[in-house]
């Protein structure tokens, strides 16, 4: 059984993101999509509600799970029986930040980083700019699910009425 987790913070879920679990998905037997708590930065969304919206925009593969985290990545793989971690590269710049996380991860545990390179079609996008984007109003449609849409129309509606 090889199982490997795509861990990161999904501050929401976007295509980009849909797009490396589902080819991970099919290299391996079990995808384990991790959502970082991190308890020193908090997000647009709460840790549950970025669970949420992973489950909902995940549910098309059979062999995919989603989980949180929280404490090192390297324990949350011993743990779960885990081998490899899977990034995504989009750029040069994500490229110098990886490398020293894998060979960091490497050194703590021996657990192996496999890159997959960013699909050309999303390697724009982050969850940041889709948070900026919907923050003023702007069409994420072709940038998230609709699912994911209405949970960023609801999260600023939330915001602007408070
Ligand atoms: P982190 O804060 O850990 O980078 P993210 O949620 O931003 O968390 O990203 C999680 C993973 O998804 C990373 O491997 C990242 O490179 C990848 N990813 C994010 N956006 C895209 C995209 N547009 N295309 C492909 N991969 C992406």
């Amino acid at each position: 059984m090889r199982r490997v987790v795509c861990p990161g913070s999904f501050d929401p879920v976007t295509f980009g993101h849909i797009d490396i679990i589902g080819r991970a998905a099919k290299q391996y037997d079990e995808v384990v999509a991790a959502v970082l708590n991190n308890v020193n930065k908090r997000g647009l969304f709460t840790v549950p509600e970025k669970l949420d919206m992973l489950r909902q925009t995940t549910a098309e593969f059979d062999n995919v799970r989603v989980r949180e985290f929280d404490g090192l990545l390297v324990d949350f793989c011993r743990v779960n029986g885990i081998e490899t971690i899977v990034r995504s590269l989009r750029s040069v710049s994500d490229f110098d930040y990886e490398l020293q996380i894998a060979q960091m991860n490497y050194r703590l545990s021996g657990v192996e980083t496999v890159f997959m390179t960013a699909n050309p079609r999303y390697s724009f996008l982050s969850s940041s700019l889709v948070r900026e984007i919907a923050q003023h109003g702007g069409d994420v449609s072709s940038l998230v699910t609709p699912y994911v849409e209405d949970r960023l129309r609801e999260k600023f509606d939330e915001r602007r009425d408070a």
